[in-house]
């Protein structure tokens, strides 16, 4: 997280009034007096802000086989801090090498880091990182009580300072220049936090099943590259100063923890980099090191997603070299069938073994769209088990099929949840409004969930 630019700004700023609750469990106490920890609900409605923030200033990575695969990695991870937080991650499409974590369990990946991570471990050790600064309140606990901005404002400039923005609008500029702090007071502050994110960090890390050296091994290996280099260091090592210290006191913690057991199949990394570079939209002429060991199959699969004309012989042969891995099989699938309604039973296969992955659920209801089958890619779509986290993306899909079908009271109510999932609630009430003033009024089986959402919103039912 950027410590040292956070500081200066919520040296500034600062959120209204908040109550004291008690402190997370193991916190140590650092004792500085005017600092508050931030209620539930203010974390959540930051939160909430912060998510408008993020989908309406900054652009996001979209691939949903990008965000399958940065998702599963996060959830691996947050499913051993037992906070009880909804965690959620997203990919900033954004070069630098960066990555930060938000309000209430908001954690943010930069594609130039997933682009410069030699391995799954790498991208993991900073993902676990990030999530041991939210474990340990450590955005909350910089908060004081005062404030001058409204929470839509704080959230804004948060997200600014936090993501790094190329461009900084000129009154964020004014804001951040304007800093009051000794540079001695920030360091002193961000090397407690950081040290306290490594420590918890690898723990996670080791606990999810990674390598805990990979922190030790990613940090120094970009200090190394950057030691040298006419050029700025890359943003996280700006936010996490690299001592030796700090490297060795990673070190002895991941050799205390040991190696577990190996378990993911390493070439997801090498295909979703590959993916990040094609969307990336610059041609992608990087050569493949022959020195990695999955140098084969990531060639194939470069050239299925880039020019679409990967043999199937290769695909069939990293297939046979990652029987499980749910890229390949979905690329063999897509593979050479221009018919979509011969996809169909395959993807549906996919799709029942791995029923949570929201990419293959994506690609199911594509396929039955450009089948011509849009009753169907609906049924499929609503029909998805709950994965609330990240519904909104789906809701957007549901939005657009409803909308080519002309059903535009069902089509505004998804749109609506989709807006509230990306904390826009004024859009939401709008679209809700508009939803409940169609006729024909909304389908039967979405009447309940129609009346939830107007009531969540405090819309009256029937205005007069
Ligand atoms: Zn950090």
């Amino acid at each position: 997280m950027p410590k040292l630019n956070l500081i200066r700004a919520i040296s500034l700023i600062s959120l209204a009034l908040i109550t004291p609750i008690s402190p997370a469990q193991n916190l140590p106490d650092l004792g500085s007096p005017g600092l508050v920890i931030y209620d539930r609900n203010t974390e959540v409605s930051l939160g909430r802000a912060f998510t408008k923030a993020l989908h309406t200033q900054f652009n996001l990575v979209k691939d949903p086989e990008t965000l399958s695969y940065v998702r599963r990695i996060g959830h691996r991870i947050a499913s051993h801090t037992h906070d009880g937080r909804n965690y959620r991650f997203y990919v900033i499409d954004d070069p630098a090498i960066n990555a930060f974590a938000g309000p209430d369990g908001i954690i943010g990946i930069h594609s130039g880091l997933i682009l410069a991570a030699d391995s799954e471990d790498e991208l993991a050790s900073v993902i676990a990182h990030e999530i041991a600064h939210v474990t340990q309140e450590h955005l909350s606990r910089r908060f004081e009580q005062q404030s001058s901005l409204n929470i839509t404002s704080f959230a804004s400039l948060l997200a600014a300072i936090l993501i790094g923005t190329q461009n900084p609008s000129a009154g964020i500029a004014t804001i951040m220049g304007a800093t009051g702090l000794s540079l001695q007071e920030q360091l002193r502050h961000s090397r407690i936090h950081e040290h306290e994110a490594d420590h918890h960090g690898i723990s996670l890390l080791h606990r999810s099943g990674y390598n805990p050296n990979a922190m030790a091994d990613f940090f120094g290996k970009l200090a190394k590259q950057y030691q040298l280099s006419e050029f700025r260091p890359p943003e996280i090592l700006m936010t996490h100063p690299v001592t030796e210290t700090r490297l060795a006191q990673a070190s002895n913690r991941a050799h205390q923890l040991g190696i577990p057991e190996d378990h993911h199949d390493k070439v997801n990394l090498f295909l979703i980099q590959q993916r990040l570079k094609h969307h990336a939209q610059q041609p992608n002429t990087e050569f493949i090191e022959a020195s990695n060991p999955y140098s084969n199959v990531i060639q194939c699969y470069k050239q299925h997603i880039s020019e679409k004309n990967a043999s199937a012989a290769c695909l069939k042969e990293a297939l046979s070299q990652h029987p499980n891995n749910r890229l390949l099989k979905t690329a063999q699938i897509m593979h050479g069938q221009h018919n979509n309604s011969q996809k169909l039973p395959s993807i549906e296969a996919l799709h029942a073994i791995y029923p949570q992955d929201q990419a293959i659920l994506q690609l199911l209801a594509q396929a039955y769209q450009q089948a011509g089958q849009i009753e169907q890619a609906i049924e499929r779509l609503e029909r998805n088990p709950h994965n609330h986290t990240y519904q909104f993306e789906i809701y957007q899909k549901l939005s657009q099929l409803y909308a080519q079908t002309n059903k535009l009271a069902e089509a505004y109510f998804y749109e609506a949840n989709a807006y509230l999932g990306m904390g826009d609630i004024e859009r939401a009430k709008h679209l809700a409004r508009l939803s409940n003033q169609q006729n024909p009024p909304i389908s039967r089986h979405l009447e309940k969930a129609s009346k939830q959402l107007l009531k969540a919103l405090g819309i009256d039912e029937n205005p007069t």
